[in-house]
C-alpha cells in the first residue's frame, strides 16, 4: 500500500487525490513529533528547568524553519491554530477600517470580511478574469489593507501578487499564503508584503497549527486575537502546540528540500492525469485556470456526466476527490471560485477538483483515470 492510499473497511484501497483540502502526515515528520508527545513534554513559557528549555529550544528551531521555507527571519514569525487564525488576525486586528480583498479567497477571508461589513466597516471587491486570475486595475488605491491569497484552493490559480503589492503600495498587504506554501518557492522579501498565513497541515504537517508572518516581526498596529498570557511575543496569547510546531517545522524544513523533486513529480501526474482524461473524453472535459500558472498538482474540471450525485458517489467509493458543491454541501451552494470565473451554473455542478501530492504514484492516476470512467458510465444509467 502507497503512502497516498488508505485502507478503508476491510476491502476497499482508497486513492487519495483530496490534497488542497489536507495532506498525510509525512512518517518523518511524525517521528520528529514522537518525542515532543511522550518524554519532553515541557511547557516553552516553564523558565526553571530543563523540560521547559527544551521545548522551547524545539519551537525555537521550529520558527527557524518555517522562516527560512519563506525567506524570512525567525522573529517575523508567530505561530497560531492554523491558517484561518491568521487570516482572522490580520482582517480584524490591524484596526484596517477600509479593507479590498477578491471574492475568490478561502472563507476564512471572506467569512470575517463579511462580519466586517455589518459592523460598518468598508470592504471592497475586486474583479476576476475568466481565467481564475484577480483583477484590481482601476480600484481605489485609498485603503488600509489589502488582502489577496497567493493561490487559490479550488483552480491552484496563483495570483501575481508583486503587480498588486505595486499597485496597492500605500497600504497594509496580506496575502494568505496556505495553499502556496511548499508547493512554489516563496520569497516573502521579494513580495514585500506585510502579513502572510500559513497552515501546517497542507504541508504534510500535522492539522491545527499554522504561522502568520509579520514584516519585522510588528508593525505597531497588529494586535492580538487572543488575549491572556505573553506569548509569541504577546500577539498570540495560550500555551504553545509543542508537538505540532514541531511537525510543522519539519514538514517546511522537508519542504524546502524537495520543493523541487515534489514540484515536478506531482506536474508531471497531473498532466498524466490531464492528458488521459483528454483521451478518453475530449471535449466533454473542461479544465479551468489552465490559461493561468497554477500550482502543479491542481486540475480542477467538469465532465458531461449524468447525475453528479451518482457519479461522485461511485467515484468517491475509491478515489477520495472534492467537488465545489460538495465542500460546499453545508451552505447548500455551489463553487463561488468558478462562478466568479463565470463558469456556467451547469457545468460548476459537475466540476470536480483533483489535487496531487508528495505520496501520489503513477499506479493512482491510471487507476483514478479507469475509476472516473467508470464512475461516469455509473451516472448516465
Ligand atoms: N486558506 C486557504 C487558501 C485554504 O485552502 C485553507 C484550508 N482549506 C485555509 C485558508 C484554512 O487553513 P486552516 O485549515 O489551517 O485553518
Amino acid at each position: 500500500m502507497g503512502w497516498a492510499s488508505s485502507k478503508v473497511g476491510k476491502e476497499i484501497t482508497m486513492i487519495y487525490l483530496d490534497n488542497h483540502a489536507t495532506t498525510k502526515v509525512d512518517p518523518l515528520v511524525l517521528s520528529e513529533m514522537m518525542p515532543y508527545l511522550i518524554g519532553s513534554y515541557g511547557n516553552p513559557s516553564s523558565r526553571h528547568h530543563s523540560f521547559g528549555w527544551e521545548a522551547e529550544r524545539a519551537v525555537e528551531c521550529a520558527r527557524e524553519r518555517v522562516a527560512t521555507l519563506i525567506g524570512a527571519d525567525p522573529h517575523e514569525i508567530i505561530f497560531t491554530s492554523g491558517a484561518t487564525e491568521s487570516n482572522n488576525m490580520v482582517l480584524k486586528c490591524t484596526n484596517s477600517h477600509k479593507i479590498i480583498t477578491s471574492p475568490i479567497e478561502h472563507s476564512s477571508i471572506l467569512k470575517p470580511c463579511e462580519w466586517l461589513k455589518t459592523n460598518g466597516y468598508n470592504i471592497s471587491m475586486t474583479g476576476v478574469g475568466n481565467d481564475g486570475v484577480i483583477i484590481a486595475d482601476g480600484m481605489s488605491t485609498d485603503v488600509d489593507l489589502v488582502s489577496i491569497m497567493l493561490a487559490n484552493n479550488e483552480t491552484g490559480v496563483i495570483q501575481p501578487i508583486d503587480e498588486f503589492r505595486k499597485l496597492f503600495s500605500q497600504s497594509k498587504f496580506h496575502s494568505d499564503m496556505a495553499q502556496a506554501l511548499g508547493k512554489i518557492p516563496i520569497d516573502i522579501k521579494k513580495l514585500d508584503v506585510d502579513y502572510a498565513s500559513f497552515s501546517g497541515h497542507k504541508i504534510y504537517g500535522p492539522k491545527g497549527v499554522g504561522a502568520l508572518y509579520i514584516k519585522d516581526g510588528t508593525d505597531n498596529c497588529i494586535s492580538s486575537f487572543l488575549h491572556g498570557g505573553g506569548h509569541e511575543k504577546g500577539l498570540r496569547a495560550g500555551t504553545q502546540n509543542v508537538p505540532a510546531i514541531v511537525g510543522f517545522g519539519k514538514a517546511c524544513e522537508i519542504a524546502k528540500q524537495k520543493l523541487d523533486s515534489d514540484y515536478w513529480h506531482i506536474k508531471t501526474l497531473k498532466y498524466e492525469l490531464r492528458n488521459r482524461l483528454l483521451d478518453r473524453f475530449d471535449l466533454s472535459v473542461k479544465f479551468y485556470g489552465e490559461s493561468a500558472s497554477t500550482l502543479p498538482g491542481c486540475l480542477c474540471f467538469s465532465l458531461a456526466c449524468g447525475s453528479m450525485d451518482v457519479f461522485l458517489t461511485e467515484l468517491c467509493k475509491n478515489v477520495a476527490v472534492s467537488s465545489g458543491s460538495a465542500c460546499l454541501s453545508l451552505s447548500g451552494s455551489t463553487s463561488y471560485v468558478l462562478a466568479a470565473m463565470r463558469v456556467l451554473e451547469e457545468e460548476i455542478k459537475k466540476s470536480i477538483r483533483i489535487s496531487i501530492g508528495r505520496f501520489n504514484t503513477e499506479k493512482d492516476i491510471l487507476n483514478t483515470v479507469d475509476y472516473i470512467v467508470g464512475a461516469l458510465e455509473e451516472s448516465l444509467k
